[in-house]
């Protein structure tokens, strides 16, 4: 019996083999220096499948090189190869060992094979036709160019095909880990995850000094082929071997690259951050200007039993810990994917307060060139079915017939991320939208209208304003508005003179 033990301290030796017993397709030996018993099958010991058969080459006694190979759990004995043991010898002639790392010249690739020039013998490199293999990545980078030089891994002789066989560098994590390093990248993939056909994942793969592959996943928002075009330089910091294809994972290293103006937290940082939005089983939360965190109701731990948005609400504070930067986008801003660690019950921004509804932090940027804002599409008509469509500063309902002529004003303007809450919203009509905006008038915290110097001075011409100059504003209990709001108008958009 053999233990688990000798099974992998035999793989790989050289032993002679005493033949025991000839069979139709192979022989039974025992090996001489172990005393172990072995099995050796007809193809590796007879180099056509035609003739001669097997007993007119082995017979009972014979003795010939052989190495072990495997465990033959069915036999329960070693199978052993003699033709390996040639394919051993004549790789010494060559002079090269198993596992030496060279540089061979390309002469031919296709997507399943490559022939090299290795050390001036013939070689060859075979590697599964998977598309996420390394050897499917160098191909379709064009580094398999008839030609081009990679390195490559001696693997063993192999007598079928007369040509050394080689293979692509094994990564090894160790020697990596942890560090930033500066690579050029190769290839860019993008492609639909299955699950959910809406979600582009971007792929840049990318090498160190041509040699083992790094394998980045970017998500939805990163146009890789903006930020990291092929042959550009990018700082990777190295995390692990991918076990899925074998290739080294890295995340880029954010505050290196030209997109570190974005402030982008350190993997492994914790922060404080607001909730600024939250659905059913996701929430975001606002790290840093442009910089949002993602998290998961799964990371929100044993906590939420029901839906996260009854649990966390817009505002609320959370400590969350970096776990890996998603993307970035130069337009939009980054996101990382955080750990959620706890609820700050203590520091609660109340969302009734002046504060809260002064700014509105979930405030998403439109798509493209213009870079506003996007508005509530239901703010509008809050805003004028809560005033029942008269003009906070003349009354006047400047409506007929359900059509309605008047305007739902901003205090703190969109554009400043003023929320689209009803604290900081005025119903005017566009004459006077017009005039708050441009500061010839405001509200002061008692709620009354204020005229700007230039209207009084102006005499008749600015009476449309001015005659409402020290008159109470049509608004109602007096905490329907963001004094907050109010204040910041006066201080930002109102002309004093
Ligand atoms: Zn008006």
């Amino acid at each position: 019996m053999t233990t688990g033990q000798d099974t992998e301290s035999l793989i790989g030796t050289i032993e002679e083999g005493v033949v025991r017993r000839v069979l139709d397709y192979g022989a039974d030996v025992e090996l001489s220096r172990s005393k172990a018993p072995g099995y050796l099958h007809i193809s590796q010991v007879r180099e056509e499948f035609t003739s001669p058969p097997l007993t007119d080459l082995l017979r009972v006694g014979d003795t010939l090189p052989v190495v072990v190979v495997c465990f033959d759990g069915t036999r329960n004995c070693w199978g052993v190869s003699h033709r390996a043991y040639k394919n051993f010898q004549k790789l010494q002639t060559t002079g090269l060992q198993p596992g030496q790392k060279l540089v061979g010249e390309v002469l031919h690739a296709t997507e399943l094979r490559c022939s090299l020039r290795v050390e001036g013998v013939q070689a060859q490199l075979s590697a599964r036709p998977h598309p996420w293999s390394s050897y499917r990545v160098l191909f379709e980078s064009g580094a398999l160019s008839p030609g081009s030089t990679i390195n490559v891994e001696v693997d063993r002789w192999d007598a079928s095909c007369e040509a050394l066989r080689v293979q692509l560098p094994q990564p090894d994590v160790r020697q990596l880990s942890g560090e930033v390093q500066q690579a050029k990248v190769i290839l860019l993939r993008a492609r639909y995850v299955k699950k959910n056909k809406q979600r582009l994942q971007n792929i840049i793969y990318a090498t160190i000094d041509g040699s083992d592959i790094i394998r980045i996943e970017a998500h939805e928002l990163l146009k890789v082929e903006e930020g990291f075009p092929a042959g550009s330089s990018v700082p990777l910091r190295i995390n692990a071997i991918d076990a899925y294809s074998g290739m080294f994972a890295a995340d880029i290293a954010w505050e290196l690259t030209q997109f570190s103006a974005l402030n982008v937290p350190a993997v492994g940082e914790i922060r404080r951050a607001p909730v600024i939005w939250i659905s059913e089983r996701r929430a975001h939360c606002l790290l840093d200007n442009r910089v949002v965190g993602y998290f998961r109701k799964s990371s929100v731990l044993g906590e939420v039993r029901e839906r996260l948005d009854t649990y966390l609400d817009p505002g609320d504070i959370v400590e969350v810990r970096i776990f890996e930067h998603m993307n970035v986008d130069v337009a939009r801003g980054a996101c990382c994917r955080v750990d959620f660690l706890r609820r700050l019950k203590e520091q609660f921004a109340d969302r009734t307060t002046d504060e809260g509804a002064l700014v509105d932090l979930g405030a998403v940027r439109r798509a493209g060139a213009t870079g506003g804002f996007v508005r509530d599409a239901s703010f509008r008509w809050n805003v004028l079915e809560a005033y029942d469509h008269r003009c906070c500063v003349c009354g006047v309902r400047y409506t007929v017939q359900g059509r309605s002529a008047m305007e739902a004003a901003h205090i703190v303007p969109r554009s400043n991320r003023g929320s689209d809450l009803l604290q900081n919203a005025l119903c005017l009509c566009p004459m006077h939208h017009w005039a708050f905006d441009n500061g010839l008038f405001t509200i002061d915290d008692e709620l009354v209208i204020r005229a700007a110097g230039a209207a009084l001075s102006s005499g008749e011409e600015g009476a449309w304003i001015t005659k409402f100059h020290g008159q109470v504003a049509h608004i109602g209990e007096g905490d329907r508005i963001s004094r907050a709001a109010l204040s910041w108008h006066r201080r930002n958009i109102f002309i004093e003179g």
